[in-house]
C-alpha cells in the first residue's frame, strides 16, 4: 500500500472494540511518538479524510454507521483494519453479535495492523512506512 505523501488525515470508527486499540491510537498523538509529524492526523468528518481506520470487530449496532461513515470517505481512499477484531482473528470474531472483522463486513482492508492491541510504534511504523 502506497502511503508515501506528504498528508494522510484519517477518520476513525469504533465498531464495537475494547477501546484497548483506541487507547493505542491515541498514544500516536502523544509527544513521544507525535504522528501529526509526519503529516499524518485524525480528523472529525469523513469527508475530510483520506482513509478510515476501523477498530473492533463490526458489531450488530455499528455496521451500518460503518457502511454510512466509509461511503462519506471521498476517493481515492484507504481503508486500515487496526487490532485482530477489526482484520477478523480477534478473540471476539465469533461472538454472537459480530460481524467477524472490517473484510467480512464491509469489504478487504487495504491495511491491516494485527496485535490485540497492536503497539503504537508498530502503528505508526505501518501508516509511515
Ligand atoms: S483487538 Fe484486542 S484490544 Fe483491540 S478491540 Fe479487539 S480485543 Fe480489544
Amino acid at each position: 500500500m502506497d502511503l508515501q505523501r506528504k498528508s494522510f488525515q484519517l477518520r476513525h470508527v469504533d465498531a464495537g472494540s475494547c477501546n484497548a486499540c483506541e487507547q493505542e491510537l491515541t498514544a500516536l498523538l502523544s509527544k513521544e511518538l507525535d504522528m501529526q509529524r509526519y503529516g499524518i492526523d485524525m480528523v472529525a468528518s469523513p469527508r475530510h479524510a483520506d482513509g478510515l481506520v476501523v477498530t473492533g470487530p463490526v458489531t450488530d449496532t455499528m455496521k451500518t454507521a460503518l457502511e454510512k461513515v466509509w461511503e462519506s470517505v471521498p476517493r481515492p481512499r484507504k481503508l486500515i483494519a487496526l487490532g485482530d477484531c477489526a482484520v477478523g482473528c480477534g478473540v471476539f470474531q465469533a461472538a454472537y453479535a459480530s460481524h467477524g472483522g472490517v473484510g467480512a463486513a464491509l469489504e478487504t482492508p487495504d491495511l491491516e495492523i494485527r496485535g490485540c492491541p497492536p503497539d503504537p510504534k508498530k502503528i505508526l511504523k505501518k501508516l509511515n512506512p
